[in-house]
């Protein structure tokens, strides 16, 4: 009897995660109560999620089939061996996500995405490589981006407001250039969950996508959310992040750049004050400034925008939806 125990306390500690648990199910997209069995039963009918046949049913992808032009998804690498490390090639970029445990599963969940600036409809290539045990695993899956009929605005400003005066592009190429250094961050510890928390109460009033035309010319698509936010609302940061970046820009105003790793950035502008500064660490929901008018708006509003390495996407569905619908799956 004393042995058997002595067994099972054995076998109950080899069977223990590696590592701490973090966090909860919901943030893999996982429920609770949905065991050690890797055929997640809500996803055996999802096209896209089949296992890798040179690691036998171990290694499980999840990833959306097809997505729309600028709309943010997730992959998801579900492993009953542990992961040494994970890289997901996506357009030209890679992202090295944090791996989790949970009921001993090892889990990889990174969040894509492509922007409507530069994005075309078409295949895509998605390859994740897997490190188990020193070997690599590639699994390779077809995403197609498909197209999406986003609203068209006519707009009269002041020809000044459309066109900046000559002597301030030193001004703009200076900010442009920090601006593209801070989207490229790729920093090794996911902090952000989803859904991402709405910055401000206040209705959208431009959305992602929005095809601009000022004074008669077609201008770049509006690559953000706007929300109806009176001068002096806190704003609220929409996942614990790092502050990377802030400044008063010549387009954005008083901005607010919040690294919340792996790739994701989450972008506040216009405000009229700021009440962070870079390297600050920032929880979700604290406010990083409040809300105004600066830069180039006609009045108060909040300007949001998430770019995920590097690439601006919608970020609507990352306030309003959770893992599972992000996985695309159902
Ligand atoms: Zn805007």
């Amino acid at each position: 009897m004393k042995r058997f125990l002595l067994l099972t306390v054995l076998v109950a500690a080899m069977t223990l995660p590696l590592t701490p648990l973090h966090g909860t199910a919901q943030e893999f997209g996982l429920e609770d109560g949905d065991g050690a069995s890797l055929g997640l039963p809500g996803e055996a009918a999802a096209a896209q999620e089949k296992p890798a046949p040179s690691a036998g049913s171990a290694l499980v992808l999840a990833a959306p089939a097809r997505i729309g032009v600028g709309q943010p998804f997730l992959v998801r690498l579900t492993s009953d061996q542990p992961l040494d490390s994970v890289a997901i090639h996506w357009q030209g970029k890679v992202v090295v996500p944090s791996i989790s445990v949970w009921n001993n599963r090892h889990i990889a969940l990174a969040m894509l995405g492509s922007d409507v600036l530069s994005a075309k409809p078409g295949k895509e290539d998605l390859s994740v490589i897997a490190s188990i045990d020193g070997k690599e695993n590639t699994l390779r899956r077809t995403v197609r981006l498909t197209s999406v009929d986003y609203p068209k605005q006519e707009l009269t400003l002041p020809p000044k407001m459309v066109t900046p005066p000559a002597d301030v592009s030193a001004r703009i190429q200076a900010e442009r250039k920090a601006v593209h250094a801070a989207l490229e961050t790729v920093s090794a510890t996911r902090l952000w969950r989803l859904p991402l928390e709405r910055p401000v109460d206040g209705r959208i009033t431009s959305l992602y996508g929005l095809r601009r035309i000022l004074n008669g010319t077609p201008k770049n698509p509006h690559r953000g959310l706007d929300f109806s936010s009176p001068m002096g609302n806190p704003v609220k940061c929409a996942a614990d992040g790092v502050v990377i970046l802030t400044g008063d820009h010549y387009y954005a105003g008083n901005s607010v750049y919040v690294d919340h790793g792996n790739g994701v950035v989450s972008m506040y502008f216009h405000l009229s004050k700021l009440l962070v500064k870079e390297g600050d660490h920032v929880a979700r929901g604290q406010a990083v400034g409040l809300s105004g008018k600066s830069g180039r708006a006609t009045g108060p509003h909040l300007h949001f925008s998430v770019a995920v390495l590097g690439r601006m996407v919608d970020p609507q569905p990352l306030i309003d939806s959770d893992t599972d619908t992000l996985l695309h799956l159902q």
